[in-house]
């Protein structure tokens, strides 16, 4: 049966039946969902025609506008040819060519591809791995993770364990594994006049007592390089890295970096932890890695971890982790043409000139009496919201502020989507001087009213 579809029929049609994610749904009872008929570019576009600039890249995953041209053709042509195939005992073309690139671009120490489907899935792969990794070398007792404070992995029970995110961890915290949290280098709680390298560098202290400490059950310490996202965007220097690398040699301990959210170009770079010159035991990759168009994820590794799964069968030492649809074509075809982009554009280079575009946009944040702090990695900024400016004293949650500047965007035309009471901009790298502006502007006169009593 065909529907006509309007923005009231689908809200309604939608109320009906869909139960959405991160979502308390009774407040769709005063504010119903956004139908979106199409996309292009960085907009999106409702069924009267209403548009809405996605200044979140639709939580992180868009690079190069919807609808990309590019990727189209190259999803057109692959899904008239292979659509699927089980990975197991089979291979294909996007598949390995994907990875060949990946293995090129990424820090040199990664040689091996393993895929799966979404960001979650990687990161339990990689926890998997390093237990797996050193159970095969003899080493039993090492069965626990070191994680940051205010950390984000994902919401599968594993990656929920090593993320430290009140919100979404507390109710589940009976059904997860016990992990070792240490102090977030977080760069918002520097001392007045303290650099962020040495903010940075005094917060690491926590993690070497650690490790001191607990390295002998310690399988890896995962971390999200230089932004905490889903943290309400707290950022740090990347010296932090520097001396986490250091010490995981030192101790005996993975490093995992979780460059789901920041890998891609985000914070400046192709990948955060070249800003540091480091390379990681373990890398999980997702979100931006298919331009936004499919859910695929890639956790590498090195070639020492491969090898100690590399063995006789009858010795059992297999990585016997498996999805259905681990490394689909269609996905794999868009991260090439996704990395064709990268390439052909120079686009690392063309987002330093959007960033700084960005950071003159809200250059006048940073004075508003409400506005603690303005602070930037790259293609990420973060405006925090306070009650009282001087202390930091933050708003009361319950009142939701960050909800009212969300409001106050959407009717505007732009889709900001503030974390608690931050609110962000992280565009496709798509977006334009005048697009910019419009972005800024919404998000300030958001702040006038989010913060007015
Ligand atoms: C989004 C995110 C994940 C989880 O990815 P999903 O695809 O949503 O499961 C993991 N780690 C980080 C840093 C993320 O931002």
């Amino acid at each position: 049966m065909a529907h006509d579809a309007s923005n009231q029929s689908l809200m309604q049609r939608d109320l009906g039946v869909l139960w959405h994610p991160c979502t308390q749904m009774k407040d769709h009872e005063t504010v119903p969902p956004v139908p979106i008929r199409r996309g292009e570019g960085v907009w999106l576009e409702d069924f009267d025609g209403k548009r809405y600039l996605d200044a979140i890249s639709s939580w992180w995953v868009n690079l190069f506008g919807h609808a990309n041209l590019d990727i189209n053709r190259a999803l057109v042509e692959q899904m008239s040819t292979l659509e699927h195939v089980i990975l197991a005992g089979f291979t294909h073309e996007p598949a390995v060519e994907l990875a060949e690139r990946l293995v090129r671009i990424t820090p040199p120490a990664l040689t091996r591809c393993f895929y799966a489907d979404n960001g979650s899935s990687a990161v339990e792969v990689a926890l998997k791995m390093s237990y797996h990794y050193w159970r095969n070398q003899g080493q039993k007792g090492k069965t626990r993770f070191i994680t940051l404070a205010n950390s984000y992995h994902g919401e599968t029970l594993g990656a929920l364990a090593v993320g430290n995110v009140p919100l979404y961890k507390e109710t589940y915290e009976p059904l997860l594994m016990d992990t070792l949290s240490v102090a977030s280098p977080d760069c918002y709680q520097r001392e007045p006049g303290e650099s962020w390298a040495a903010c940075s560098r005094r917060l690491f202290a926590d993690m070497r007592r650690t490790l001191e400490r607990h390295a002998g059950e310690v399988c890896a310490v995962i971390v999200e390089p230089l932004v905490q996202c889903a943290g309400n965007m707290r950022m740090y220097d990347p010296v932090y890295l520097r001396l986490l690398r250091e010490a995981c040699d030192e101790f005996g301990v993975h490093l995992i970096a979780d460059e789901i959210a920041v890998g891609f170009g985000r914070t400046g770079t192709l990948f955060a932890c070249e800003q540091a010159g480091i390379s990681p035991d373990l890398m999980c990759l997702s979100k931006g890695l298919t331009g936004g168009y499919l859910p695929l994820s890639v956790t590498l590794s090195t070639e020492n971890i491969y090898q100690a799964f590399y063995d006789d069968y009858q010795n059992l030492t297999a990585f016997l982790h498996s999805h259905s649809y681990t490394g689909n074509p269609l996905g794999c075809r868009a991260a090439l043409a996704t990395l064709d982009i990268f390439q052909r554009d120079d686009v690392i280079t063309a987002n330093k000139a959007l960033a700084r575009r960005m950071a003159g946009a809200t250059a006048h944040f940073g004075e508003h009496p409400h506005v603690a702090e303005v602070r930037q990695t790259g293609m990420i900024l973060a405006i925090e919201m306070v009650r009282d400016k001087a202390s930091r004293t933050p708003f009361p949650w319950q009142e939701r502020r960050g909800r009212r500047a969300y409001l106050h965007a959407l009717r505007k035309g732009v889709l900001l989507r503030p974390l608690g009471d931050v609110i962000y901009f992280m565009p496709p790298y798509v977006i334009n001087e005048e697009e910019i502006l419009l972005m800024a502007d919404a998000a300030w006169e958001g702040i006038q009213l989010a913060t007015r009593d």
